[in-house]
């Protein structure tokens, strides 16, 4: 390498996960613009990762399906990104990045970057079990592995799915028995659709959702699945409610206090930390620390850096370390050379 070029890769964090090879500044799922970066790449269109695709004046990257829902979700100028297909690749100089299914919700990436200094990907979130809408998360091979770490302890192993899918349909049954309307809060954007999923698989029960929630549903439409609903605000809707014999699903954020015949549940992994009054269900787009360790331990790595998991960052890196004897740690504010 030509003197007073920069050697190798450096990947570190800084208002986003930012790799740096030679004049490129990559930046994946950043949260904070910078001039700096040459390029941006979104992992999926969860709003704590999706911003860097509103970002002007760069090149930005994402799948179809992320583009899609977040142009239903957010009045973003993001007509100028550009879109990669999962198994696409796009190259600058000799760096090539590929992306691969994450399993975590429709048009989730991980992205793997190649160059001829080592191999490096970054997982954003990241699903590794099957459910009745994704597939498990792909195992790309590399040397540096950025891993997130959300239930990045031990204490977080979630039942199986068909565990938790059969104690959802029996908790709404019973409401519904009781003269009450089970209502779901749950994360718009992939949770609610797997909600939707589950008992249009195993029952007729009618599902009514919330506009927020409704536009997500039609950009899953659009991309094939089958989801049975009727819109919170239309007459059929109301008149469901009315009914009490149907199930509601509103976004997580949502205060359905306003209405004494709901039931609310919390479906989400972190229902397992937090939840307020109501049922909890552990319905996680997002492995558990089982599943972590199990993706870490296919990918094999050379090191592996954590992040997206505040404290678990440590715990994971730590337990990462000790159970597969992988060097890891916390995903570091400096640049990391190799
Ligand atoms: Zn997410
Ligand atoms: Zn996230």
């Amino acid at each position: 390498m030509a003197e007073g070029t920069k050697a190798g890769l450096s990947v570190m964090w800084k208002g986003g996960v930012i790799l740096e090879y030679r004049d490129l500044h990559i930046a994946f799922d950043p949260i904070i613009e910078s001039t700096k970066f040459t390029h941006v790449f979104v992992s999926h269109a969860h709003f704590d990762h999706s911003r860097g695709l509103s970002f002007q004046g760069v090149s930005r990257f994402t799948t179809p399906e992320t583009k899609d829902l977040i142009m239903a979700s957010r009045k973003w100028n993001i007509e100028k990104v550009e879109t990669l297909l999962i198994g696409d690749k796009v190259g600058f100089d000799d760096l090539e990045v590929q992306a691969f299914n994450s399993g975590h919700i429709l048009g989730s990436c991980l992205f793997r970057l190649c160059t001829p200094e080592g191999t490096f990907v970054y997982t954003g979130d990241l699903n590794f079990s099957k459910t009745l809408i994704t597939e498990p998360a792909e195992v790309a091979p590399c040397d540096i592995l950025v891993i997130e770490a959300t239930f990045g302890s031990p204490q977080f192993s979630f039942p199986s799915r068909d565990v938790i899918y059969k104690e959802l349909v029996n908790w709404a049954i019973e409401c519904i028995l009781e003269g009450q309307v089970p209502a779901f809060r749950a994360d718009a954007i992939g949770n609610s659709q797997e909600l939707i999923s589950i008992f249009n698989r195993f029952t007729e029960i009618p599902i009514v959702t919330e506009p927020s929630v409704t536009r997500i549903n039609r950009v899953y439409e659009s991309y094939g699945f089958r989801l049975n609903y009727v819109p919170s605000r239309s007459l059929q809707g109301a008149a469901l409610l009315a009914s009490r014999k149907c199930i509601l699903i509103a976004p997580k954020n949502v205060d359905l206090s306003y209405n004494p015949t709901f039931r609310t549940a919390l479906a989400s992994g972190l229902s397992m930390v937090f939840g307020g009054s109501g049922e909890r269900f552990p319905l996680s787009d997002h492995a558990d620390f089982p599943h972590l360790l199990e993706y870490v331990a296919s990918v094999k790595p050379k090191i592996v850096y954590t992040y997206h998991g505040g404290r678990l960052n440590e715990t994971l890196a730590r337990l990462i370390e000790r159970r597969l004897g992988i060097e890891a740690k916390p995903l570091p504010a400096e640049p990391y050379r190799v």
